[in-house]
């Protein structure tokens, strides 16, 4: 029995449908193929017992249904079952008892009886299939049930007291931005061109600006607010919109504004800050070049000063010291905060920072000025990012910014601060409130992240048991793994970037404990932005098709989003700057001690921190233990303490070895890389911790689906770090299976807050905007 050549296969198909006498055999013919186990020669076995008991006129029909060279496609199945079911639904219940039974039924109901051989040799193939007759029989013929819609069950806790302890103080900031945002002038706009999104980016940024928005965080003698805790939350809350528009918000009002305010002195606060805060006066911070990113000290861009005329002169010496990658210089700034080496009387003194005006109010850009369009970017295309090139550009010995740094009118350079590196640290210092920013703006769009897939996969159904409604994604324990651990890192994070946001607050208001600020901050930054990425690639993964398309979101929180490991500081930069910090934490002890001699002392006082590990600690596998914060602490302490020291023998035996400590540095690198990790690992379980532990909710609900959390974040860290605890005995082998178990038991208890957890995000729908997110 082979294919007619004389007619296709797909013809041929569609005349075995209307032959009765093959009704019989239709649905093990279906069944033998959409079981999708058969081999080709199982498939050929079953075509040749069939074709022995028909007559010669069906036998080419039915082989064309059962030929391994050409299988039927989905669409032909597709057809073939509508046939059987539409048949079978007028048959007795009785036809279900087996294949067999309902393919003698079926050829029956169209006037033919089979012949007892055929009937054996249809029992025979049954049973050769090795499936249960009944249920495969009911399969066919029953409708495919209707998906129940799911109505999840109330949240285990208060959503709204976690959404208000979420807010914190700045509830009111946040509420009234929600608010604005998701009225409709903030609608997104589908698909703009490049033109006409920068338009609305600027238009929005202006709305924001006339609501006092932009000035929030700069001084009320200068049209702010003085409020630099409501700009933090502000920020974070425009993390659920559009990030271009937070991108360029960012530029103006915290990189721009921010730059002068913070570097600037009260003249120039007086001259620029209250139009900036305004809006009146868009502006670009220009501190990146083609040739240095990272490495700010070796920026190339120059401002001489010449004592004849008093003014600096900006020049940009060649093509890869133009500034690069600048937010606000291709399309809409009039004015820049412009790093350069500032020389003056012969002498290079270091990066500083100058205003220099790059457009006239007209748009036009001003002589000596060259401005080119970065051009199309992977994402934040509502943004004009510019390259600018600088042609001995005069400006007055006034646009120095000179709160560290002072040129008289004769060229004699002073500072309050001697050591230049300590003044350009200084510098960089001041403006950490852009790390901060990024690290609260990642959380949040990791959140909006999490909000879409949790809310899709409450609803989303997916095969199940036959007869029965298909599975909830979300009840698969592999969806719960790929969420849950990034939803309680998530609100880990949160915590740790609250107190970080609190302290920044404190140093804005005080000036008490920059390096404090600034160590944290980048090794938050680092880690959110991190974590941001991975999470939104997990979600939309996590969304499947749905979530490839760009109504629902993750197009532009993927390729917005994307940057923030890279800009306000390389996250792997960042990282060496934490761990650099850590060893020098025992300068502080020591003053000026010599490199050397800070690395045996660091060594010797970091090992005898490393605490002997217990060992019924090591093997304990107890849940009660295994969800204990003084565990997980315990482990993290350790493993950080571990690292500061090794790394530090590692180093003091390459510098005793008259190795330059630039090149001992480098060959620990990657040592550096993860002891800075693991002390941000620590810093957030800690802050975490403490954050839910000074909760006060009278039912004390909060508590109880926050700690569960909090424990499935610390265990799923050091789950991934597993590798490394076993290697040096913080775990034993039992201890690491159990973490795993545990991690998997507390998804599965977690899975009924998990909507809770989100919706108290409390992000509005017009700003998550993904249909597949919203009733
Ligand atoms: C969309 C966008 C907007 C921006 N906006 C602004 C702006 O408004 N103003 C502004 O001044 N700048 C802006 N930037 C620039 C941004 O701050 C820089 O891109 C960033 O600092 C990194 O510098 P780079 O691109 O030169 O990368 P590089 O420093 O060359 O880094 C490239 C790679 O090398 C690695 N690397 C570098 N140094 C080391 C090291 N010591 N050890 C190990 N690895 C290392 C990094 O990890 C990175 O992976 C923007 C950039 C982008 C993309």
């Amino acid at each position: 029995m082979t294919p007619t050549p004389a007619h296709s296969a797909p013809e041929s198909r569609r005349t075995a449908l209307a032959e009765a006498r093959l009704a019989a055999y239709l649905p093990m013919v279906y069944v033998a193929w959409a079981d999708g186990d058969l081999e080709p020669e199982e498939i050929a076995g079953i075509r040749a017992r069939m074709a022995a008991e028909l007559p010669a006129s069906c036998r080419d029909p039915l082989g064309s249904w059962l030929d391994p060279g050409a299988p039927p496609a989905a669409g032909e199945l597709a057809v073939l079952l509508a046939n059987i079911r539409r048949a079978g639904r007028e048959l007795p219940e009785v036809a279900r008892r087996s294949l067999t039974v309902l393919g003698e039924e079926l050829a029956l109901r169209r006037g033919t009886t089979l012949h007892p051989r055929e009937r054996e040799a249809l029992s025979a193939i049954e049973t050769a299939l090795g499936l249960d007759g009944a249920e495969a029989a009911h399969g066919l013929v029953a409708e495919a049930p209707r998906q129940p819609e799911v109505i999840p069950p109330p949240a285990p806790f208060d959503v709204a007291a976690l959404a208000a302890f979420l807010d914190g103080e700045q509830r009111a900031t946040r509420e009234r931005l929600r608010r604005l945002l998701a009225s409709p002038e903030f609608a997104y706009l589908s698909e703009p061109d490049r033109e006409t999104y920068r338009a609305q980016v600027l238009s929005w940024c202006h709305r924001l600006a006339e609501e006092g928005i932009g000035s929030l965080g700069l001084p009320r003698e200068h049209g702010g607010a003085g409020d630099p805790a409501a700009f933090l939350a502000a920020f974070e809350t425009i993390a659920h919109h559009d990030l271009s528009l937070l991108v360029k918000y960012g530029v103006q009002f915290g990189l721009f504004a921010g730059g002068i305010h913070q570097l600037g002195t009260e003249r120039h606060h007086t001259a620029w800050l209250p139009a900036a805060g305004r809006l009146d006066l868009p502006g670009s911070f220009a501190m990146t070049e083609t040739g240095h990113g990272s490495n700010v000290a070796d920026l190339e861009t120059t401002a001489c000063y010449d004592p004849a005329d008093g003014t600096f002169d900006i020049h940009t010496p060649h093509p890869g010291a133009r500034k690069d990658y600048i937010g606000n210089a291709a399309r809409d700034a009039r004015l820049a905060v412009v790093f350069a080496q500032l020389e003056t009387g012969g002498a290079r003194q270091g990066v500083h920072a100058f205003i220099v005006p790059i457009r006239e109010e007209t748009g036009r850009i001003l002589p000596g000025i060259h401005i080119e369009d970065c051009g199309p970017k992977l994402g934040l295309n509502g943004v004009d990012n510019g390259r600018i090139g600088f042609d001995h550009v005069r400006v007055p010995r006034e646009a120095l910014l000179d709160r560290f740094a002072a040129v008289a009118p004769d060229g004699t350079y002073s500072s309050p601060i001697a050591s230049p590196g300590r003044r350009f640290f200084t510098t960089l210092g001041t403006l950490v409130g852009g790390r901060v920013s990024v690290a609260l703006a990642s959380v949040a769009t990791a959140k909006s992240a999490l909000c879409i897939a949790v809310r899709y996969a409450e609803r989303r159904r997916q095969f199940g048991a036959p007869g029965g409604a298909e599975t909830v994604l979300l009840d698969y324990p592999s969806h719960q793994r790929r969420l849950l651990p990034r939803l309680a890192q998530t609100y880990a994070l949160h915590f740790a970037l609250r107190e970080l946001g609190a302290r920044y607050v404190e140093m804005q208001t005080n000036g008490e404990g920059h390096r404090d600020v600034e160590g944290l901050a980048a090794g938050l930054k680092a880690v959110a932005t991190w974590h941001a990425t991975d999470t939104i690639q997990a979600c939309r993964e996590a969304c499947g098709g749905q979530g490839y398309l760009s109504e629902n979101r993750f197009a532009a929180l993927k390729g917005d989003s994307d940057v923030f490991t890279t800009f306000e500081g390389d996250n792997t930069v960042l990282l060496q700057l934490v761990a650099k910090g850590l060893l020098s934490e025992y300068k502080k002890q020591f003053g000026d001690m010599h490199f050397l001699d800070l690395m045996r002392y660091v060594a010797s006082q970091a090992g005898t921190a490393v605490r002997e590990l217990n060992p019924i600690i090591t093997r304990r596998t107890d849940p009660e233990h295994l969800r204990d914060p003084e565990f997980h602490l315990s482990a993290m302490r350790w493993r950080e303490e571990h690292l500061l020291a090794s790394v530090a023998r590692r180093l003091r035996r390459r510098l005793g070895d008259g190795m330059e400590p630039t090149q001992a540095m480098l060959e620990c690198q990657t040592h550096l890389l993860a002891l800075a990790r693991s002390h941000v690992d620590r810093v957030v379980v800690e802050r975490a911790n403490a954050a839910v532990a000074a909760i006060t909710d009278v039912p004390g609900e909060l508590g109880t689906v926050l700690r569960p959390l909090l424990a499935l974040h610390a265990l799923a860290r050091l789950e991934a770090d597993a590798g490394w605890l076993l290697e040096h005995g913080v775990l034993e082998a039992a201890k690491a299976r159990a973490i795993r178990t545990q991690v998997d038991a507390l998804c599965l208890e977690l899975r009924p807050a998990a909507l809770g957890l989100v919706d108290a995000f409390a992000i509005p729908d017009e700003l998550l905007a993904a249909p597949i997110a919203i009733d």
